[in-house]
């Protein structure tokens, strides 16, 4: 150990474990003694829509694992509810710490305010050093030959798994010698953690997540167990929501209580199918945060500009029928009963609602974006923005503009017999599976024997597929550039 610093403070935020954690390993390597700190940001928590809000909880149920595991090791973990920009400085003051260390954060308002802080703990000459963990290559790491970012995935993830090497996945761990890590003392301690990690303390409500995500490291490896007995159907399984096929990872692999170094190396090792194909869906996630970092832009407009000229019919009836599951239409109603009801949604789920809304309802993708960035569970800005804009075809690596999936040929592949949607939809628990997937075209005689009827017990379609996508393509033409060639119509 180098001792550069003889007091430390290490600062948690997307990266909720005490182990494989780059920047808490370089604190610890770096520092004599290093105390450990969380801040409830009210920056971020201020503009969170509602009070019932599953993130909170989930944050509240990791940071008391965190807190316990840190104490364990002979040290604590210090929390603070105010401005980060404020409380980092301040706090390192009192502890006397001569250097900040944290992980990265790729989102613009991250950006701002660790700008901010680094600005403050230069006023104070404390250094603050910050590290790559929540990403494999991040930023300028993987570029064309020619220097410049990649905008399409394939090339991207080639020149990725060029690139990785054993050193890229290794293990950010340091051995703590006893005093390594310093335990709180009351003067920097107070309130405890079981005190301030609560909901109620920060003025949120309790939430059903305990019920549908175990929290924490623990929870993590938990899934991640479970998930490692299931990986090698992982290509076939991934895109059935009824399936149990997916890891149902991503809200930890947002808040960091698993390591997505660990994550690469479980896919990289097992060498199935079902594990290269998982393995590309964590590039996926590298490759949307370096657009976020190169184009910046994209957070608030088109990859492609020219689609910022869509004219959207923005109908807010409509917006409001798919943020409810009033759609008419049962694989995007049980979808969106999906994200309101438990803040997940499965990926098939996303690309099929978010393209229902974009090119059959004719709402701004932005909409949609927001919503989701209220609901889901796994949020994050990159993936989010980059799923969007694929949907809606203004993005990077974007589904072309002419293929429009249409709901009903997506329900019958993806879920044929309905056993998604009748989860979601009890009121069609009487409609026979062969007219699940579009159940107006329940013949009369079979409405009145199960009591179903559409526009009562459940809506008829709000749009007409067929005439609500020639409205989308003639949207799109009026702005594309490209000489695309519409051929292949719908999906
Ligand atoms: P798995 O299938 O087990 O995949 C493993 C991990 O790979 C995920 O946990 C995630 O971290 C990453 N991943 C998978 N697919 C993608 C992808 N397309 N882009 C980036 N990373 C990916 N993912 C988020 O993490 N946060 C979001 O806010 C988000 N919003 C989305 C919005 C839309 C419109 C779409 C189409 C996709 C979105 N995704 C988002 C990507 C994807 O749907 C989720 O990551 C996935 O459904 C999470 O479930 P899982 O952990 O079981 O995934």
């Amino acid at each position: 150990m180098s001792n550069a610093y003889d007091v430390a403070l290490f600062w948690f935020r997307r990266d909720l474990r005490d182990y494989d954690n780059a920047g808490l390993a370089a604190a610890l390597q770096s520092a004599r003694q290093v105390y450990c700190v969380f801040v409830f940001d009210r920056d971020i928590l201020d503009l969170l829509p509602r009070k019932y809000d599953r993130r909170v909880d989930f944050i509240c149920r990791s940071i008391g694992e965190l807190g316990a595991a840190l104490r364990k090791r002979g040290g604590g973990l210090l929390l603070r509810h105010g401005r980060a920009s404020e409380e980092i400085p301040r706090l390192a003051r009192e502890v006397g710490a001569s250097a900040v260390f944290t992980n990265h954060d790729y989102e613009p308002r991250a950006l701002a305010r660790d700008e901010k802080v680094a600005a403050q703990l230069h006023n104070l000459r404390i250094d603050f050093r910050t590290f790559k963990d929540q990403a494999i290559f991040e930023r300028d790491e993987v570029l064309t030959q020619a220097g410049t970012p990649f905008t399409v995935f394939t090339p991207y993830k080639n020149a990725w798994l060029k690139r990785l090497s054993d050193a890229d996945l290794a293990v950010r761990d340091v051995e703590l010698s006893a005093q390594h890590l310093a335990h709180p003392s009351a003067a920097v301690a107070p309130p405890a953690v079981a005190e301030i990690a609560i909901p109620a303390a920060l003025g949120f409500e309790p939430t059903n997540i305990n019920d549908l995500l175990p929290a924490g490291m623990s929870g993590a490896n938990s899934l991640l167990d479970d998930f490692r007995q299931r990986i090698a159907q992982y290509r076939e399984a991934r895109n059935f929501p009824a399936v149990k096929g997916v890891s149902y990872l991503s809200v930890h692999l947002r808040f960091g209580t698993i390591s997505i170094r660990e994550l690469a190396r479980i896919a990289q090792a097992e060498q199935t199918a079902g594990a290269d194909t998982w393995l590309s869906e964590l590039i996926w996630r590298d490759f949307y945060f370096q657009i976020l970092y190169h184009f910046p832009y994209v957070a608030t407009s088109a990859f492609r500009p020219q689609y910022n000229r869509l004219k959207w019919e923005n109908s807010t009836s409509l917006f409001q029928a798919w943020c409810e599951g009033r759609t008419g239409y049962p694989i995007v109603d049980a979808a969106m009963r999906q994200i309101n009801e438990t803040g997940y949604m499965h990926n098939r789920l996303r690309m099929i609602v978010a393209s229902f809304l974009t090119k059959d309802l004719l709402i701004d993708w932005r909409w949609g974006e927001q919503y989701f960035a209220d609901n889901l569970n796994d949020f994050d800005l990159a993936a989010n923005n980059g799923g969007w804009q694929w949907a809606a075809s203004t993005g990077c690596d974007a589904q072309p503009y002419f293929r429009i999936f249409n709901p009903v040929t997506q329900s019958e592949k993806f879920d044929p017999r309905g056993k998604f949607i009748h989860k979601y939809l009890p009121e069609l628990a009487a409609v026979p599976d062969q007219y699940i997937n579009a159940p107006w075209t329940l013949p009369a005689a079979e409405r009145q024997a199960g009591h179903v009827l559409i526009g009562r017990d459940y809506p008829a379609p709000v749009v007409d597929h067929t005439r609500a996508r020639a409205k989308a393509l003639a949207l799109y033409k009026a702005v594309k550039i490209a000489p695309d060639d519409p051929g292949s119509a719908a999906d």
